[in-house]
């Protein structure tokens, strides 16, 4: 209670900004996640890897936009590529372009995939994959996991299909990490045309896949002729390759997005040849797959300029390691008391438990204590770092050694201040 006073009591203009958004936007946002009571906090810019409240505090930035927010603010190859593309080729063509060709190339040879097409979310990538899937097996059904979230009209977050999913009888939903049970729904439901997974639930909490999981869907789904959906939106930064490379993984479709659209909106979804010909315009009775923005030109020219020259493979080792030894020392801080730390390469989340630990397989393994939650992420603020308020954090390129020290000290002190409760 003293949090949220003295957060209200710092932030007046984040508030004043929130009762004005409140009149003209439901609840004053367009996206339902930034929400947070007694009021979101109201960014006004950000630099590198800090951002700055309308209230003139200065955080680091820890949301890295979940993920899409790797290059920071203004990083000058991104700008670089945008400034020009703007310059000399203009903001959208309505026609087919070489750039989008070349950032297809790219995503392809470093995911190993034969076709891809690119769409404006990971959303639509899901919902396209899907319709793929589901026009390729003729068969409609989808197995998902609780906790498993691939998108705004397609979360399970609570175990159950989001209320505003447009087909509620499609889908059958398993429990994440459990190998028989997720082989039985895969033998056993009938009309089956796909399975959608995370290698690791991002916004489920950073709950990682096993191999044995992952392989036994890929394997299942072979036997019984349904195609295996990598859902790689966020995990793809990971490791080179991703994670499906990193788990040895061969998806039929590979869902993508976030920063390979270099902080532009994007979605991609890929794979082989014979799947993505649903899609082929040159085929009587293909998938029609429209979107206005789909190739317009900042997204391909900073996607491409990111993923070429800036998140190169040898970056993305060294920046993912700095997220494991991060995560190591998180965790090692928070031994013995109700917080533990998930996560993997540079993408984390703290979670707030009376019971439950780092080893937790899957969102029924433990109950979040939301009150613990609260008070971390204001006391987060005051210590000047920007982290989603469910505790999910994704660090970004250019993020100071320092600061992630800094974030281990500060969340140790927060865990002595508070001993007697948590
Ligand atoms: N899939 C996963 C795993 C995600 O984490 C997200 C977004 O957080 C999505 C899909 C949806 O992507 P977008 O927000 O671009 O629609």
């Amino acid at each position: 209670l003293a949090a949220a006073t003295r957060f209200e009591d710092a932030n007046p203009k984040s508030k004043a900004q929130h009762e004005i958004a409140a009149g003209i936007l439901p609840g004053g946002n367009t996206r339902t996640l930034l929400h947070t009571t007694p009021f979101p906090l109201s960014m006004k810019c950000g630099k590198g890897s800090s951002v700055w409240d309308e209230d003139d505090h200065k955080y680091t930035d820890f949301v890295g936009e979940l993920t899409a927010g790797i290059f920071g603010h203004n990083h000058p190859v991104i700008r670089e590529a945008i400034v020009s593309a703007f310059d000399n080729v203009g903001v959208s063509l309505g026609s087919t372009t070489i750039q989008e060709q070349k950032h297809a190339s790219l995503i392809c040879e470093r995911f190993g995939l034969e076709r891809l097409r690119f769409t404006n979310t990971g959303t639509e990538a899901n919902l396209h994959a899907l319709n793929g899937a589901k026009r390729f097996t003729g068969r409609r059904k989808v197995l998902v996991f609780s906790g498993g979230y691939h998108g705004a009209v397609l979360s399970f977050g609570d175990g159950k299909v989001a209320e505003n999913n447009v087909d509620r009888e499609e889908w059958v939903i398993g429990r994440y990490n459990d190998v028989d049970g997720a082989k039985r729904l895969i033998e056993e439901t009938p009309e089956l045309a796909a399975v959608l997974v995370e290698g690791m639930q991002g916004a489920g909490g950073c709950i990682r896949g096993t191999k044995e999981f992952l392989h036994t869907i890929q394997e299942t789904t072979k036997k019984v002729g349904a195609v295996f959906i990598l859902d790689e939106v966020m995990t793809s930064r990971i490791a080179p390759g991703g994670i499906q490379r990193l788990m040895g993984l061969k998806p039929d479709i590979t869902s993508f997005g976030k920063y390979l659209g270099g902080g532009f909106p994007i979605g991609a979804f890929g794979g082989s040849e014979k799947i993505m010909r649903v899609y082929d315009p040159r085929v009587p009775g293909a998938l029609s797959h429209s979107g206005t923005f789909n190739n317009n030109t900042m997204t391909m020219h900073a996607g491409y300029a990111g993923l070429f020259q800036v998140y190169t493979d040898e970056v993305n080792l060294a920046f993912n390691a700095k997220g494991d030894a991060l995560l190591e020392k998180l965790q090692h801080v928070s031994k013995g008391t109700k917080v533990f730390f998930t996560g993997m390469g540079a993408i984390l989340a703290a979670h707030f438990s009376d019971g439950g630990s780092q080893e937790v397989t899957c969102i029924e393994d433990f109950e979040e204590r939301g009150d613990l939650r609260d008070l971390f992420w204001y006391e987060m603020l005051e210590d000047g770092f920007w982290i989603t308020r469910r505790g999910f954090m994704a660090l970004i390129l250019g993020t100071p050694d320092e600061e992630m020290d800094r974030f281990v000290e500060c969340v140790g002190k927060f865990l002595q201040r508070h001993k007697d409760i948590l």
